[in-house]
């Protein structure tokens, strides 16, 4: 069977060279041959509980977690949205770090749609200590909301791609659980933590009562995102995930594609995380350019533009007219990120645009 490629002649491919696509590891395309796992999957309906590749996704997920159950799902955000309502009631708390996902891109689904307060604790790229978080549980007063839930993400997107620090997540997380609280993962990109750690998955999902993973980011699968449980919870979360309109029926034909990344895809996220430290490397190079060295660990390289040559956006926009794409995540910064579709030589191509964007000077 022939599939359409990366060269095929379509408008978008023409516009933009996906190999220079640096604005999100979502960028990251299904291959031919997670296409070819995608055609001959066998489905029936996901709703009944009745699709066998979803049924295989989902407790290889869980086995590979450590964990009794997993839940296919549309998106990380369904996901998120998913755990905060598992674990809270209206007017409960979840303890969160200031500059994390859940806080900064979803919304604030926790609060439109189930009820839910955030108390935003700043950390360092990400990392949030005991210590800051110790006298944050509220008394039973009627007061006060009421504190529920702990929330950590892992890798940490505007932490510049941060992998926590394991003893940070073992701390919080027994602290947590010897008060009662439940606790929750946001590890949207869990595996390139393992990856980059060496830290086998099990290890870090054992602290936490439930997990959540994405397929559609550098595992490269086309959708989906999955919540990992206890059997009692993920049978809970799949109530929650019909209200929100997530019940799909032969998902099967796209969760093939995230059973082939799991198979195939973990171990070359280090491709990526050694073609984020090649970028970062060479944009020390570049003048107006801070160099990032120590902001990054992962697939996430984020840099600051000097404000002598100008904002975050211009450069992106000079950038976007050469064929290169990336984002501004703030008025002096911007993000890299590196996935499967991103080769060592689209880093150097990418960087030689960016070195004569920057010599030409201020827009
Ligand atoms: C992308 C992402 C999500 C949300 O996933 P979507 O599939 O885009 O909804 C949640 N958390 C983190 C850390 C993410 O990077």
């Amino acid at each position: 069977m022939e599939y359409p490629t990366l060269e095929a002649d379509c408008g978008l491919s023409m516009m933009f060279d996906h190999h220079l696509d640096f604005r999100s590891d979502t960028a990251a395309w299904p291959s031919a041959e997670m296409r070819a796992a995608m055609a001959e999957a066998p489905v029936g309906d996901d709703v009944f509980g009745e699709d066998p590749t979803v049924i295989r996704l989902q407790e290889r997920l869980a086995e590979m977690l450590g964990m009794e159950a997993a839940l296919y799902v549309p998106s990380g955000t369904m996901a998120n949205v998913i755990a905060a309502r598992l674990h809270c009631r209206p007017g409960e708390e979840i303890i969160v770090e200031a500059d994390s996902h859940l806080c900064h891109y979803e919304q604030a689904g926790y609060a439109q749609l189930s009820g839910l307060a955030a108390r935003t604790v700043p950390g360092d790229r990400g990392v949030m200590r005991l210590g800051q978080i110790e006298g944050m549980i509220r008394p039973g007063d009627v007061h006060f909301a009421r504190t529920r839930l702990v929330w950590l993400e892992n890798t940490h997107n505007r932490g510049g791609g941060k992998v926590l620090p394991y003893e940070t997540v073992e701390s919080i997380c027994g602290w947590a659980r010897e008060h009662g609280l439940k606790t929750h993962l946001d590890g949207a990109r869990l595996f390139n933590a393992v990856v980059a750690s060496g830290i086998e998955a099990p290890r870090w999902t054992r602290h936490f009562d439930t997990v959540n993973v994405c397929f559609s980011k550098g595992l490269g699968a086309p959708v989906g995102s999955a919540l990992a449980g206890s059997r009692a919870d993920i049978e809970e979360a799949r109530r929650h995930r019909k209200v929100l309109g997530g019940g799909m029926r032969q998902a099967g034909v796209i969760a093939a594609a995230a059973l082939w990344a799991l198979e195939h895809n973990i171990p070359r996220l280090a491709e990526d995380h050694a073609n984020a430290r090649r970028l970062a490397d060479a944009l020390g190079g570049i003048e107006a350019l801070e160099p990032t060295a120590e902001r990054f660990d992962t697939n996430l390289v984020f840099f600051r533009v000097d404000p002598s040559w100008g904002t975050a956006a211009a450069l992106v926009e000079r950038l976007a007219g050469r064929g290169v794409r990336m984002i501004a995540t703030g008025p002096r910064t911007v993000r890299a990120s590196l996935h499967l579709d991103i080769r060592p030589e689209d880093v150097d191509r990418a960087v030689e645009i960016l070195g004569a964007v920057i010599a030409e000077g201020p827009p």
